[in-house]
């Protein structure tokens, strides 16, 4: 099938049922941070339905529609973004997450080329978490490198976890001679430290990026949902590995994070995922940054 006839395929299939991925035009929107410049990279559109299997699993559908209708939002669904955060940096272009991949259809590349940089230009990948919306543009569709010059950092229970899955065999082979893995909690590259945020998965880390005292977090997979996961972040997510933990660190980090007034990067939130949390209704909310 062609490219072309793959992603008219996937409209198809998702305006029938509207739900899974969803293609979207590439966007790169810059925010200076200190002597850096981050750039949201977009690369699809994940349409969750509200079936009580992955937001509230321990709730009713109806409590998770009524979330969402105060909000503003369709009850149907849960609308998450799936972006990537690129660095740029003196003497470093870092790249935190790849996407889900140009064989489902992300668009991450294209974003890339709107930025106006070359994948061989990257230095660095920092990966979140070992899911498929997070390392599966880490390859072109034929399975080469699609970061031929870049190292790839992530956590050594990480990289643990990732070794461990069946399903990811033949990506582990292909990045494995460019892997280096790091303690959770440590310092990465200069600029950027890792912070430990396990529970969506065993070696889950947010990035904390600091510039001329300026900072943000890269928060990964702390929070999926710019609604529900923030109104309700002691409920139960199905994404999550441990899902106790993921809803303990979800809590911990965002009372954190409203309380400090740090921007942040969220991969799931609504293009370009860059804003802070505050406090709302014994929950948090979401204000987006202006761009
Ligand atoms: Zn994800």
């Amino acid at each position: 099938m062609s490219k072309r006839m793959t992603m008219m395929a996937l409209l198809c299939v998702c305006s029938a049922a509207l739900a899974g991925p969803v293609p979207v035009a590439p966007a790169a929107t810059r925010f200076p941070l200190g002597a850096f410049t981050l750039v949201p990279l977009r690369d699809m559109l994940n349409v969750v339905p509200n079936d009580g299997s992955v937001f509230g699993k321990d709730q009713t559908t109806a409590a998770v529609a009524s979330v969402l209708t105060a909000a503003g939002a369709s009850s149907q669904d849960v609308r998450l973004g799936v972006d990537a955060l690129l660095v740029e940096e003196p003497g470093r272009t870092v790249l935190i997450d790849t996407g889900l991949g140009p064989k489902v259809g992300g668009v991450l590349m294209q974003s890339l080329a709107q930025a106006g940089i070359a994948p061989a230009k990257i230095t660095d990948i920092l990966i979140t978490h070992s899911h498929g919306d997070h390392v599966g543009g880490l390859v072109t569709a034929t399975g080469a490198l699609a970061f031929p010059n870049a190292t790839i950092r992530m956590s050594a229970p990480e990289w643990a976890f990732m070794q461990k899955n069946a399903a990811q065999t033949a990506l582990v082979s292909a990045i494995a001679p460019k892997v280096v893995t790091f303690a959770p909690g440590s310092p990465v590259v200069p600029g950027i430290d890792a912070v430990a945020l396990a529970g969506h998965t065993p070696g889950h880390s947010g990035y904390r990026i600091t510039s001329r005292g300026a900072q943000l977090t890269d928060i990964g997979d702390t929070a999926h949902s710019s609604i529900v996961s923030l109104a309700k972040p002691g409920w139960t997510v199905g994404y999550d590995t441990d899902a106790m933990q993921g809803s303990a660190t979800r809590e911990k980090e965002l009372k954190s994070l409203a309380a400090s007034h740090q921007r942040i990067f969220a991969p799931h939130f609504p293009y370009p995922g860059i804003g802070t949390i505050v406090a709302r209704d014994g929950g948090y909310a979401f204000v987006p940054a202006p761009h």
